[in-house]
């Protein structure tokens, strides 16, 4: 088993977070948590690497499909299509159209609960109910109801990986082994040291 402090999780800055010149305020409140950034790149993705991130997990364009169905019922509104699949289509066409429409930052963060600090740290999905204090919640004023009437992808900034099993396909679509440094941070001596010796002279 991998231990706590080894736990890897994949952060892309969206095209938005580029633009808004927030890279730094998003790595930031990353890097202040105490995670530690193994790997760094930046691109203008492909098409096709998008729609692969987002079908890495066979399951996804199902379970996407009925959570927006959901989204829309929760909220007494019809949605356009009871078919997951088509709603997902739509869902995944916008956001190739999203993503691959400017620089985009790619990052892998490493330590402990890696995966799911980064996520309370990003916030959830829709920026209008994103909790404040999170990237999200506090950077972006984006709806579903906004960008479902406009045609196009939410703008919510950033992807962060849901589940560490999702985290070890999504690093290893987007970096080779060699990008990933492994290092040593000082302070880990004192996140995860089991004695705080060594401090005093
Ligand atoms: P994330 O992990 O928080 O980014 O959320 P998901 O993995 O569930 O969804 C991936 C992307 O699909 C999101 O960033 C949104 O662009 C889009 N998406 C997910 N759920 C919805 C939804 O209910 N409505 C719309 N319009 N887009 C959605
Ligand atoms: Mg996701």
């Amino acid at each position: 088993m991998v231990h706590h402090k080894d736990e890897q999780t994949l952060v892309i800055i969206k095209p938005d977070g580029v633009q808004r010149s927030l890279v730094g305020e998003i790595i930031k409140r990353i890097e202040r948590v105490g995670l530690k950034l193994v790997g760094l790149k930046m691109s203008v993705p492909s098409e096709d690497m998008i729609e692969k991130l987002y079908t890495l997990n066979p399951e996804w364009r199902r379970m996407t499909g009925e959570k927006v169905i959901e989204g829309y019922k929760s909220k007494s509104l019809k949605p356009p299509s009871e078919d997951p699949l088509e709603l997902t289509d739509i869902i995944l066409r916008n956001l190739k159209k999203y993503m691959t429409s400017g620089p985009v930052i790619f990052m892998v963060w490493k330590g402990a609960h890696a995966v799911s600090l980064v996520r309370k740290i990003v916030g959830g999905t829709e920026p209008l109910t994103s909790d404040v204090g999170t990237i999200r919640g506090d950077f972006v004023l984006d709806s579903y109801q906004m960008s479902d009437t406009d045609g196009r992808a939410v703008r919510n900034l950033v992807h962060a990986s849901g589940s560490v099993e999702e985290a070890s396909d999504e690093i290893k679509h987007w970096f080779k082994k060699d990008e990933l440094i492994n290092y040593r941070l000082v302070q880990e001596q004192i996140l995860y040291d089991v004695d705080l010796d060594g401090i005093l002279e």
